[in-house]
């Protein structure tokens, strides 16, 4: 259970989660855990900064100036994506979280209005501008993501980023001055040229690649043939629910709303 009160400690104690980034790879333990306090203690000076991200039944603490770790034999760098099942799942998502800030962190050192350099705010998750006191929030940008559905069939497409013969739902970040439902619209009829209707919101998912906050939908198909847009996309098809291709990972939610609609009908 994570809690989302920001705080600040002075300093770790040993059981605090340690979080070391390299953009979106994370430094772990070589048994596949999240470095605690009392077993990197000894790479770090006890001046070394820290710095609190959150809290759950220990604290998390963020290495965002000097990575020691780094240069340790004891560690191993993986990309995040695929701690999803190495790590409890209440583990995965502290990483996420920290990765999240840790991206936000390194590109906002300096302010947007006056290019001075930023500090902490000491009391909530910002940082200040030492000059003129802009405060900077952590970026989060809201992406939809929806499976189409017509009976038995679900539309999937794949996009040339995408692992080898791998389908999957639809997505697209949200513009400015849109709703959630008008990004939804508006990205399947940009991508496959097909109508909808009878949006269904079904859950959310931070995603931190490098700042998302993926927001499920299901979308029933209204009207139209399809038509992809090749910028975006290589294909896309209706599969019967019988014969589907090789589907995202468990942990998206992309896999999610495409799991959860099939097994209605099993
Ligand atoms: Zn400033």
């Amino acid at each position: 259970m994570i809690t989302k009160r920001f705080h600040t400690v002075s300093a770790p104690k040993p059981h605090d989660f340690i979080f070391a980034f390299e953009h979106q790879q994370i430094y772990l333990l070589h048994e596949k855990k999240i470095p605690q306090w009392h077993e990197v203690s000894h790479l770090f000076q006890s001046e070394q900064h820290f710095y609190c991200f959150a809290e759950s039944n220990e604290a998390c603490y963020l290495i965002s100036e000097k990575n020691n770790i780094a240069d340790s034999v004891d560690y191993i760098k993986t990309h995040l994506r695929t701690t999803g099942s190495l790590l409890e799942k209440n583990n995965f998502l502290l990483a996420c979280r920290a990765n999240h800030l840790d991206h936000w962190r390194k590109t906002h050192h300096y302010c947007g209005v006056c290019g001075h350099e930023n500090k902490n705010k000491a009391d909530e998750q910002a940082l200040i501008c030492s000059q003129c006191n802009h405060v900077s929030y952590p970026r989060i940008s809201p992406c939809m993501i929806v499976l189409i559905t017509h009976g038995k069939k679900i539309l999937l497409a794949r996009s040339p980023h995408f692992p080898i013969n791998v389908y999957s739902t639809l997505a697209g970040f949200v513009e400015p001055g849109e709703s959630l439902e008008e990004t939804v619209h508006r990205e399947i009829f940009e991508e496959v040229g097909l109508r909808v209707s009878n949006l269904k919101y079904v859950r959310s998912q931070p995603w931190p690649f490098p700042d998302s906050l993926m927001v499920g939908f299901t979308a029933e198909y209204l009207s139209g043939e399809i038509h992809i847009d090749e910028k975006e996309i290589e294909d896309a098809q209706w599969f019967d629910m019988d014969s589907l291709p090789t589907l995202p990972p468990l942990m998206s939610i992309g896999r999610e709303l495409i799991d959860t609609y099939v097994a209605q009908f099993k």
